[in-house]
């Protein structure tokens, strides 16, 4: 009987589990998650959106896996599991000159079986009247398998699923990880110590401290990103997230839309525990973008501000995932980068098989292993927004 703890409940902590269950795990599976409320997880404050629209095609593999598990939600979860999943699109639009990296990523795309479309400037005016095409050279229109939905409410699911299947989940904080004898002694706040054959890191933003008390250097740091909830005068029913050649993002949401723009690499410092939203990006960067490409945004109105951290890989912006090497049974799911919420199935299931099977089976992810991390050599995705 092997037990399995993984540290860290939010949607890559809860897929794991899930999988594991479902594939049969015979032993414990636990997961030791400190705060049950999410209040700060990345998870609960991500904008929650899904696309094909990656630079890297393992990145691509992976969203459509997180796209059929979307799909599957009634049939594994019941015909009540509703997270408001919404197929809008991404519209990715490129400058001029960068017109020829978005068509060798469209082609990319599609080869890997994404349904996305490039569109010129007429055809993007044509199709989206309310868009300033003028410094745009090309568009990607996400036909199918893009869009957003309720993070948290897939994360209740897959939690509640992983619970059904024998998962349990314990409110704990890691504070401490010993390598022991074929194992983990693994030592919580609280002052338990409890043994684990294998343990997995989905700590999001903190996976790196958790790696360090296994005595790991994992380059992920947390990054704050602030999303804003906007009005305008402009229905937003049928328009795709627009991502725009400034970096700044908008989508539809309820009655409004939700929207973000990345801060300057200087203003983008490790985000220890600040939590504050940047709300003085919104005049400097976010309306001018916006405004200048979706003229009726000129008169929009923000309605509040929130900020949540990435848990960014500083070395490529990629997942780091799979077995350590050199340290039998620990597991890293860590460094999403930004697209944690629509991996984390696939990367839920690939530890799962992993641990059951010693090798992954239905998604070679052995690119995104730390075995890059320590040989440096980065596998870089450039769409990160
Ligand atoms: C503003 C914003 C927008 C985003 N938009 C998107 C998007 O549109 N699409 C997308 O795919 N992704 C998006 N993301 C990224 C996504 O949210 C993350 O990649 C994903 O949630 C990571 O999941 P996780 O389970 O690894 O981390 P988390 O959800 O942060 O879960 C980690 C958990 O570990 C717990 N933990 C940490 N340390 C310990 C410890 N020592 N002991 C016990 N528990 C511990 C934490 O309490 C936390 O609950 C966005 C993120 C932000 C902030």
């Amino acid at each position: 009987m092997e037990r399995v703890v993984i540290v860290g409940g939010g949607i890559v902590g809860a897929c794991t589990a899930y999988f594991l269950a479902l594939l049969g795990h015979r032993g414990e599976i636990i997961v030791l998650e400190r705060d049950p409320s999410y209040r700060f997880a990345s998870t609960t404050l991500s904008a929650a959106s899904i696309r094909t629209q990656f630079t890297a095609a393992v990145n691509v593999r992976m969203s459509l896996f997180g796209i059929a598990f979307l799909r599957s939600l009634p049939e594994r979860f019941g015909t009540e599991a509703d997270i408001g999943f919404h197929e809008g699109g991404y519209l990715v639009l490129a400058a001029p000159e960068q017109a020829g990296n978005l068509a060798r990523c469209q082609r990319m795309q599609v080869a890997e079986g994404a349904d996305v479309a490039l569109l010129d400037p007429p055809a993007l005016a044509a199709r989206f009247p309310w868009l300033e095409v003028a410094g745009v050279g090309a568009g990607c229109i996400g036909n199918r398998n893009e869009g957003w939905f309720d993070a948290h409410a897939l994360l209740t699911l897959v939690r509640r699923g992983a619970i059904a299947l024998g998962a349990r989940f314990q409110a704990a904080e890691v504070v401490g990880i010993e390598p022991a004898a074929e194992g983990f002694t693994v030592a919580t706040a609280a002052g338990e110590r409890l043994f684990a054959d294998r343990l997995v890191n989905a700590a999001g933003p903190w996976a790196a401290h958790v790696a360090a008390m296994a005595g790991i250097a994992l380059p992920v740091e947390a990054r704050k990103r602030t999303g804003f909830v906007l009005r305008a005068p402009l229905a937003g029913a049928g328009m795709p997230l627009v991502l725009d050649v400034s970096g700044a993002w908008i989508r539809p949401e309820g009655e409004g839309f939700i929207a973000g723009i990345a801060p300057d690499p200087e203003r983008d410092p490790p985000a220890g525990e600040d939590f504050a939203p940047d709300v003085d990006l919104m005049e400097d960067k976010l309306w001018p973008a916006l405004a200048a490409r979706i003229p009726a945004l000129e008169r929009l109105r923000m309605v509040r501000a929130w900020a949540g951290h990435y848990e960014m890989c500083t070395l490529d912006h990629n997942a780091i995932l799979g077995p350590h090497p050199g340290l039998p049974g620990y597991f890293h799911a860590n460094g999403f980068s930004g697209h944690g919420v629509q991996h984390g199935p696939a990367a839920g299931r690939a530890i799962a098989e992993w641990i059951r099977h010693g090798r992954y089976v239905s998604l070679d992810l052995s690119p995104l292993g730390y075995a890059r991390v320590a040989a440096a050599h980065p596998l870089p995705e450039d769409a990160i927004y």
